[in-house]
């Protein structure tokens, strides 16, 4: 893998939801950066975290959500700036759209049925101060780049299929040429035809420039296999393995990242000769986490040390990190 400039750095970041009776520790201690010109797909099963850490990573945290600890740091014209310091509307009047943009879960059905495509860019058009023409003939050209006939910009949204409505929301979301977008489960709706049309307009977009890096979301590992550069394992708030995707699919170092690749029905030569098999037991509640390593009551390698200590995030190859005693001097 090439060195790369970061473009975006969180450090030890906690944000937990904090209910009324109980605080659910959603995103725990976790380090991240993101480098210029990267794909990086952050996969875990359900309630691992992957949403709460791109809302951090937008600094989309409202109530219960609650930034408990850590700093989140991104590139402006070369110099970091703290955006964790900044408020969510803040960060959202000067950064959103231009900076960073996410598209949330299921964004394609939070468009109104009753309200044009054109009328969400005329709004985007007022709240960033840009004239409406110029914005709405940037529309057009952008559509065509997503494969839509720009005259759906004159359609409701309801006239569109699923996979259609996909490329419009990321067409609108990238209006503005966003340095960072962030795409959350953005193919699960979509049958398999419109998955693969909607991956190749998204790596389209990197290549043209459009986006200069993208976090892809997901709990469907084939899909990071084939656009990532580099792949995060989480697992019940934490990072478990950071690696290049070739290297983790190969071999990953995690006993979750193992169990989590070898119980997925690929095609993956590299996956299939290892064979299918489950990982025993459930994610823990995150309201109250297993002690030490939160994975180590379905560990078949757990250790003495794994229940007490937490085990941290470190490099042990070159670009590989991973969270487990198996591969610290600790445990001897
Ligand atoms: Fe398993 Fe221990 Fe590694 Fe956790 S730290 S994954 S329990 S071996």
């Amino acid at each position: 893998m090439k060195n790369r400039e970061i473009l975006f750095k969180m450090e030890n970041v906690k944000a937990y939801y904090k209910l009324e009776e109980v605080t659910v520790k959603a995103v725990d201690d976790v380090s991240l950066e993101i480098f210029e010109d990267e794909v990086i797909g952050i996969v875990g099963e359900s309630g691992s975290g992957k949403t709460t850490l791109s809302n951090v990573i937008s600094m989309n945290i409202m109530k219960p959500l609650t930034l408990v600890e850590g700093k989140v740091f991104l590139k402006i014209n070369g110099e970091f700036e703290e955006i964790s310091s900044m408020s969510r509307e803040e960060v959202k009047k000067k950064f959103w759209g231009k900076e960073i943009t996410i598209v949330p879960q299921a964004a394609m059905n939070a468009l109104m049925p009753t309200i044009k495509m054109s009328k969400y860019i005329e709004h985007l058009a007022q709240s960033h101060g840009i004239d409406k023409n110029e914005l709405l003939s940037k529309a057009e050209k952008r559509f065509e780049e997503v494969g839509l006939d720009p005259l759906w910009l004159k359609r409701y949204p309801f006239e569109l299929s699923g996979g259609m409505k996909q490329r419009a929301v990321i067409a609108i979301a990238t209006i503005l040429n966003p340095v960072l977008l962030i795409v959350d489960e953005p193919t699960s709706a979509l049958d398999v035809v419109n998955q693969k049309i909607f991956l190749k307009v998204l790596m389209q977009m990197k290549k043209m420039g459009i986006v200069k890096s993208i976090v892809f979301i997901t709990h469907d590992i084939a899909t990071v296999r084939q656009i990532a550069d580099r792949m995060v394992v989480m697992y019940a708030g934490k990072i478990a393995e950071i690696s290049p995707i070739e290297e983790i699919v190969q071999k990953p170092l995690h006993p979750y990242t193992q169990g989590l690749l070898n119980s997925v029905l690929t095609p993956e030569p590299e996956i299939r000769k290892r064979g299918i098999t489950t990982i025993p037991g459930a994610p823990p509640n995150l309201v109250n986490p297993p002690s030490g390593c939160r994975f180590h009551p379905r560990c078949s390698y757990a250790m003495d040390i794994c229940k007490e200590k937490v085990p941290p995030l470190k490099e042990i190859e070159k670009n590989r990190k991973v969270a487990c005693f198996l591969y610290m001097e600790e445990r001897k």
